[in-house]
């Protein structure tokens, strides 16, 4: 094995409170990676088919890169997965902070946590020493609470993942959280974890990573930092991090607004990067080593409401602003405070509010049902509902399965608002006017998820009407961004400031002395895309095309107002993008992969098990 790995997975069962460190196997190392490529592998080869996502059966897998706490920027990332509670579908979700590079110290290139506790348990590890503590005197505590509690037991140089009441409580959209703000948000693994009753994982490391090339390590490290340094959106994109992109997404019409039901905001200056920089914002905070810190850690006020709190960026703008139509960035930071505290995605969280809210609004839950009066624009409705959702009380248990699950029971046309793909809520790019965009959240693995193919930029900037082309355009982001989640190193610096890609491969090389193209690192990712993609066909019955489509709203209705006002794309045109994405992806009519594709891809395994089920 070469340098950047530490040649051990940890493998803890929480039923029988035994740890096991493994060896790494080198064939996964070479072709899955790292990251996202480890924790869909490992899923794979160990979920059982048909598990049930919050059972003893399905696992939690977190694993950092090879890249992953070595001297170059913002090489902090790390992906958790697991069969996900929301969606059915393998998930995962990627996280930054500190938790990654202390993974490495500590001798793990993955930790594997199995089985289920029936106590509530805490695992620390500290180098070879893991231990599963009890927990109970952290159990029912929001995520910050517990994570101070965590730290003055344990010490300040422990870096914690964990859990609040939402996953404690299995509500599907549970959040993992780390660093006071920092979470690992979608596809509700903090359910999973919930479910193993497992509040918290501690790490500690003192080993250092092996480098190929010590030397080069640091001359390329050095080169990476300078490079960043030099951008000219260096200085510019920083101090108001990802929401300042806010006044651009409402510009080109684009901003989630009313639950999906229009794509302009009137009141978003009150909510985007500038008020949050000038009313609420104490300093920035960043993720290991990272060059552009976009953590924004403020205090808001909200009446005799106040709170400290890392946000909100930009996904949190976009689902608790415009989609709940909260009109000041008090109230927004405010309302991230919640999600944060009760372990909620912020994503999720605002959308299935959003959701809730259009149902009331529109006479599909009564007030009788939901307890009191709820309307937009209104903190208190906010904190009522999400409070209820991550306690599973009342009208929240319902909710707290998502807006998939809610639709299926509160039914009245409400499927056609209920706006997600594959049961995981859509993020913060309404798409009805940017083909690119659309298709990317139709065939994002996980579901409705912008950060496998950020694709606005390249609709406005090569035609919103057009749809010839897109998906091309979204294979090859599709491509290029989770690469970052297999090496285990940030991508904002290549999406945000202009920061060539090809520096990674070099660092790779450097790092593992293996000799990686940019061409075998896409090629890595399509191997893993085409695992998730045929786990999938083989978990759900009748996975397929079907499953790719946007909900109605976005083909029926024009967007009403704004920049976009009578824009939509119809189905035809969404037809038109998928028959040329599975072309090119090298899938079948359906999406999914021909035999051909996945042997190309080394994945005999997937042929087998296709055939096995009949589906090739
Ligand atoms: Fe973390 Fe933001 Fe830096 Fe990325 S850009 S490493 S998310 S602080």
């Amino acid at each position: 094995m070469g340098g950047g790995y530490m040649g051990k997975i940890l493998r803890v069962n929480l039923t029988n409170k035994l740890a096991k460190a493994e060896p790494l196997d080198p064939k996964m190392a070479h072709d899955f990676i790292g990251g996202r490529g480890f924790v869909q592998k490992i899923l794979y080869d160990e979920v059982p088919i048909g598990a049930d996502p919050l059972g003893p059966d399905n696992k939690v897998v977190m694993a950092p890169g090879p890249l992953s706490g070595v001297f170059m920027p913002a090489s902090g990332k790390i992906q958790f997965g697991a069969l996900s509670p929301a969606t059915g579908i393998m998930g995962d979700a990627n996280m930054g902070g500190h938790f990654s590079a202390e993974i490495k110290y500590a001798g793990y290139d993955a930790i594997i946590i199995e089985g289920m506790s029936d106590h509530p348990c805490i695992v620390v590890i500290d180098d070879d020493k893991v231990e599963i503590r009890d927990a109970a005197r952290y159990w029912g505590k929001g995520s910050a609470a517990a994570e101070k509690m965590i730290k003055d037991d344990l010490g300040e140089d422990y870096q914690i993942a964990l859990i609040g009441p939402a996953g404690e409580n299995m509500v599907r959209i549970a959040c993992v959280s780390h660093d006071f703000g920092r979470q690992a948000g979608r596809t509700g693994i903090g359910a999973v974890m919930g479910s193993k009753k497992l509040k918290a994982i501690a790490v500690r490391g003192s080993n250092s990573i092996p480098l190929a090339d010590p030397d080069r390590v640091y001359e390329q490290g050095r080169k990476m930092f300078h490079g960043c340094f030099a951008k000219p959106g260096f200085k510019g994109w920083t101090p108001l991090g990802t929401s300042g992109v806010t006044p651009w997404v409402n510009e080109v019409g684009a901003f989630p607004t009313k639950n999906f039901w229009t794509t302009f905001f009137e009141d978003h200056e009150g909510i985007g990067g500038e008020a949050l920089k000038e009313r609420i914002w104490l300093t920035d905070k960043g993720c290991f080593g990272c060059p552009t810190p976009c953590g924004k850690y403020s205090h808001t006020r909200v009446g005799k409401k106040a709170a400290y709190v890392e946000g909100p960026e930009y996904e949190t703008v976009a689902l608790l602003g415009g989609n709940c139509m909260l009109k000041t960035i008090e109230e927004v930071a405010y309302a991230n405070y919640l999600c944060d505290e009760l372990g909620l995605d912020t994503i999720s969280g605002g959308a299935v509010v959003s959701f809730a809210l259009e149902c009331a609004e529109r006479g599909i839950i009564t007030e009788e049902q939901i307890g009191r009066k709820v309307q937009w624009s209104d903190i208190d409705s906010f904190e009522y509902l999400i409070t209820a959702i991550a306690k599973r009380e009342g009208i929240g248990d319902i909710l707290a399965d998502g807006v998939r699950a809610a639709a299926a029971k509160f039914g009245q046309g409400s499927e056609k608002f209920a706006i997600h793909v594959k049961g995981l809520e859509w993020s913060g790019y309404e798409a009805r006017w940017a083909p690119a965009m659309m298709l990317a959240y139709m065939t994002c693995d996980i579901g409705a998820h912008h950060n496998r193919a950020w694709a606005i930029t390249y609709d406005v900037a090569k035609g919103r009407e057009e749809v010839e082309g897109k998906a091309a355009k979204v294979i090859e982001l599709q491509r290029i961004r989770p690469s970052f989640d297999l090496l285990g190193a940030c991508r904002l610096q290549w999406v945000e400031i202009g920061f060539e890609f090809e520096h990674y491969p070099d660092m790779f090389e450097a790092v593992t002395g293996r000799k990686m193209t940019v061409e075998e690192l896409y090629e890595a990712t399509d191997r893993v895309w085409n695992l998730t993609r045929t786990r999938a066909f083989l978990e759900v019955p009748g996975f397929g095309r079907d499953f790719d489509y946007p909900p109605a709203r976005f083909y029926e209705e024009p967007i009403p107002t704004g920049p976009g006002k009578g824009k939509m794309l119809t189905l035809a045109q969404l037809d038109f993008m998928l028959d040329d994405y599975y072309a090119q992806r090298g899938w079948d009519a359906k999406g999914k992969p021909t035999r051909a594709t996945l042997e190309r891809l080394g994945l005999g395994k997937c042929v087998q098990d296709l055939e096995g089920k009949g589906l090739l």
